[in-house]
């Protein structure tokens, strides 16, 4: 108990797994959170201050099962391991304690067993860390090494967690409220940690000592906050880990990589990484997926989920992607090799912690391989590759990387065909592959032939026929007799040889010296065998080890490889061609469709119809805002979001659904769809609604690509129209973006029409006997109507209510309902309103004054200055 406490005191925010035996046992509190949570059984047992202890217990083998279940239902799990042989603590006297020690705690992001992690998803730490207006954020994904950090607004954070999706986010305590909204967006588990973790100069001391360097310099040159983010990363790392070393790849500083902004909303607005219902189907990234390695998914979900800003970069990506366009046959061979590969990066990590098996050494012998043979079919036309697969194949071929060569080679002839999953289970070593090994196996074998043929020999000297040799892990070899066999063996002259063991029902066990030494041979070239396969064992994964940082590399070549060929695949399937990207302000799209919802249209035998888009934020190749009107189930939201798409794929680096796209590199791009409510978070629908439009009105520059889809819905028909045509304005006239706004409020229309980079669009449906039929089309000009009654009609809506509605529209046409478009004409220009927006006169005056530097002489005459501004000043 004594013991449990004292490992239990260190680690009191996580559940302790105490392993007693073949269980790992929890008690007290943990037990019973732990049983609630997974469903494992309450027990008790002993006392602790008069009561019954509270305990519950999982097997060691299924613990990882058990494990993935806490993680995901929020706890964090310190794993107590026996750290000596039960046998070796006897040998200190009768009543000495197995020693034990917390060996690793395991917490959301920082797994690495492939049974806890999903194969296609990154699993990252992040950090963060607040100095004034900056923020320094470092992650690592501990299952692959990689680890960056990057400095930025403290107002970026959350839009840079919505990008990252940390498993679980760090920060100082003070910190926490500061992120713990944006955390809660992100899915990410936040740990608190003592403020000294986060001290800038220590943090830089433990960086230096991680990486074993004198100074920082040749990594970046990281801001105080960004060391702060990785000191508290590094710190957590090695806390959870228990000291093993974090083997992470030296710090990346990603500050000068620009990506294109995307906050939270307008990631779930596009449905980029998850749809709407919350999983991957459904979503672009599932959409456009067509890698075949794990390690390839995971870049490519990076690469959609932060599309680049800048051109060069963005075109070789293209150049990847075209050079396996233009060979197929190269690309299917690639694409072959690269399905054998297994997950490089994440088998290595575990076996440079100490928590490889023996498969993880095949998935290094077959991706060294399947790397080797892939970069073999693009070789020969190497001097005509672009960049990005030249650079893939030189970290891939073996013959220009010996230290992994010679591994891969070596594992070929090592690893038996069938391998199991731990290393303590042995086999996994091919015969003839090591002779002190052959030649215990041997031993052990040639005696298991000796006992194989004793049990002949025992039945024919005592004339039992059916006399059965049986094996089990208690008795070790023995002789399993019936009670009738049993009474024979028991009466002279068999007694004196054969020795009685066990009585169970209907099965008496018996032994003889012959038999139980066969049986310690046995025993004992079992264990050597399994030493030395371990010891083995040991020795491919020091030399893993030592390769570490070739092996990584061609980790991250076979990635690229594959997001390249994937990418070449959807384009080809999709018919996607190259976008032209360049630096203008313009987006110029012929025939372009949704990629996401084309599927689901196709699935269901039908086409889907492309349509154009023009803007241009100069107002010179197409207008810079759209307002797109049409009847619901018209096709509107669908073309607004398939604009964005196009940027974010092009910008990922991909082919685009469209027959062509010229587009000028956006930096942020915006998307809102007419809200949903957000009762989590305590705000009403129109509430959220408005506070995600100030956002873009607030942010969206020149570059940025705005789609508002319905805004102003949330509330009462006058302010909402008001609102939207505020909006609408503000883009125009303000941020002077490219905009793209879908609406209901036909008065919008006529705004469209007056601003001078302005336009309308509608999508085209035509009244057929009476029924309502979409076309789908964008065609330039507003809708005649909004068709709601129709649309009602088909959705099924009683013919009564059909009927009533028609009547009631008719009526209020009559009234004169629409003289509200009159209101285009009557208001005043948004220019001349952002004038008058502009400060009022008393505070220009105050603007420029610092009360410290008055003599109370020029106090009074200021005061009297301002008195009179304020006479003059308009009344506001
Ligand atoms: P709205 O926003 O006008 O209400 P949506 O964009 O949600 O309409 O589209 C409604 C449905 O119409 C979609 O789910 C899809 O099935 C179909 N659709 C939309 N655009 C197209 C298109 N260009 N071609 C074919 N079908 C389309």
């Amino acid at each position: 108990m004594a013991q449990y406490l004292a490992a239990k005191a260190d680690h009191p925010d996580a559940l302790l797994f105490f392993r007693m035996g073949d269980f790992y046992e929890l008690f007290f509190d943990d037990a019973v959170k732990a049983a609630g949570a997974v469903g494992i059984t309450l027990t008790k047992r002993g006392n602790h201050d008069g009561e019954p202890i509270p305990m519950a217990g999982v097997p060691w083998h299924q613990a990882e099962n058990y494990l993935s279940k806490l993680i995901r239902a929020g706890f964090k799990v310190a794993v107590c391991e026996q750290l000596e042989d039960p046998a070796e603590a006897k040998k200190r006297g009768g009543k000495s304690i197995v020693q034990r020690g917390v060996v690793r705690v395991v917490t959301p992001g920082t797994l690495t067993e492939e049974g806890l992690l999903d194969a296609r998803t990154a699993n990252r730490l992040a950090a963060a860390a607040f100095a004034g207006d900056l923020a320094g954020i470092a992650w690592a994904d501990v299952s692959t090494g990689a680890f960056e950090a990057r400095v930025l607004k403290a107002s970026e954070v959350e839009e840079e967690l919505a990008a990252l999706a940390p498993a679980e986010l760090l920060v100082v305590d003070a910190d926490s409220a500061l992120v713990a909204e944006a955390a809660r967006i992100a899915g990410a588990t936040v740990t608190t940690r003592p403020a000294v973790k986060a001290d800038a100069k220590s943090a830089e001391r433990r960086i230096k000592a991680a990486f074993e360097v004198a100074a920082l310099d040749a990594f970046g040159d990281f801001t105080a906050p960004e060391l702060s983010a990785m000191g508290l990363l590094l710190d957590y790392i090695e806390l959870t880990q228990a000291g093993a070393a974090p083997r992470l790849t030296p710090p990346r500083r990603n500050a000068e990589r620009a990506f294109m902004a995307i906050d939270a909303a307008t990631r779930a607005a596009l449905e980029i990484e998850r749809s709407v219902r919350g999983g991957r189907d459904g979503s672009l990234l599932a959409c456009v997926d067509r890698t075949v390695t794990s390690a390839g998914g995971r870049l490519l979900a990076e690469r959609i989920s932060r599309p680049l800003t800048d051109v060069a970069a963005i075109r070789a990506r293209l150049d990847a992607v075209e050079f396996f366009i233009a060979e197929p046959h190269r690309r299917a061979g690639v694409r072959e090799e690269l399905r054998a590969a297994g997950d490089l990066a994440r088998a290595l990590t575990r076996l440079a912690l100490g928590r490889g098996g023996p498969r993880d050494l095949a998935q290094l012998r077959d991706g060294l391989h399947s790397g080797d043979r892939a970069a073999a079919r693009c070789m020969g036309l190497s001097d005509a590759a672009p960049s990005e697969i030249a650079h893939a194949c030189a970290a891939l071929s073996l013959s220009s990387h010996p230290g992994p060569a010679s591994l891969a080679q070596t594992l070929d002839g090592a690893l038996a065909p069938e391998l199991p999953l731990l290393a303590r289970d042995g086999g996994f070593i091919a015969a003839g592959y090591d002779a002190t090994l052959d030649e215990t196996r041997a031993l052990r074998d040639d005696s298991r032939k000796v006992i194989a043929a004793l049990q002949a020999k025992y039945a024919e000297e005592t004339g039992i026929t059916g006399l059965k040799l049986k094996h089990n892990n208690v008795l070790g070899y023995h002789i399993d007799a019936t009670t009738k066999q049993a009474e024979a063996l028991m009466t002279p002259p068999h007694n004196a040889r054969f020795i009685h063991r066990q009585t169970n029902a209907g099965s008496i066990r018996f032994t003889t010296a012959e038999l139980a030494e066969l049986d310690a041979k046995i025993a004992r070239a079992g264990e050597a065998s399994l030493a030395r396969e371990l010891s083995l064992f040991k020795d491919f994964a020091v030399r893993a080890a030592e390769n570490e940082a070739e092996i990584r590399a061609a980790a991250e070549a076979l990635a690229a490889l594959d997001v390249a060929a994937g990418l070449a695949e959807w384009a080809e399937e999709t018919q996607a061609t190259r976008p032209e990207i360049d630096e203008s302000i313009a987006l110029l799209a012929d025939a372009a469709r949704h990629p996401v919802v084309e599927q689901g249209v196709r699935r269901e035998g039908q086409g889907f119809t492309p349509n154009d888009a023009r803007l241009d934020a100069e107002g010179r190749s197409g207008p810079r805002l759209v307002v797109v009107t049409g009847p619901n189930m018209a096709g509107k939201s669908t073309y607004l979001r398939q604009i964005a798409l196009l940027a974010v794929l092009a910008q990922a680096g991909s082919f685009v659904p469209a027959r062509k796209l010229r587009l000028g590199v956006v930096d942020r791009v915006f998307a809102r769809v007419g809200a949903s409510d957000d009762l989590s978070r305590g705000r009403s629908t129109f509430m959220t609604e408005m506070v995600e439009t100030a956002a873009i009105l607030n942010q969206a520059g020149p570059r940025a690509l705005v789609v508002l889809d319905e805004i102003g819905r949330g509330t009462a028909t006058f302010d909402g129209l008001a609102i939207a045509w505020a909006v609408a304005e503000h883009l125009h006239e303000a941020n002077r973006c490219r905009a793209v706004f879908a609406t209901h409020y036909h008065e919008l229309t006529r705004l469209a029409d007056k601003l001078d980079a302005g336009a309308n669009a509608h999508l085209r449906a035509k009244e057929w006997k009476g029924d309502l039929v979409f076309l789908h089309e964008v065609a330039p000009g507003a809708a005649d109507r909004s068709y709601g009654i129709q649309v009602a009609k088909l959705a099924g809506l009683p013919k009564s209510a059909v009927e009533r509605a028609r009547a009631v529209l008719g009526k209020l046409e009559a009234n004169g309902g629409t003289t509200r478009v009159e209101i285009a004409e009557d208001l005043p220009l948004f220019a001349q309103v952002m004038e008058e927006t502009a400060p009022h006169p008393l505070e220009a005056a105050l603007a420029g004054v610092n009360p410290d530097n008055l003599s109370p002489k020029e106090a009074l005459e200021l005061l009297y200055r301002l008195k009179a501004a304020a006479a003059d000043a308009p009344d506001r």
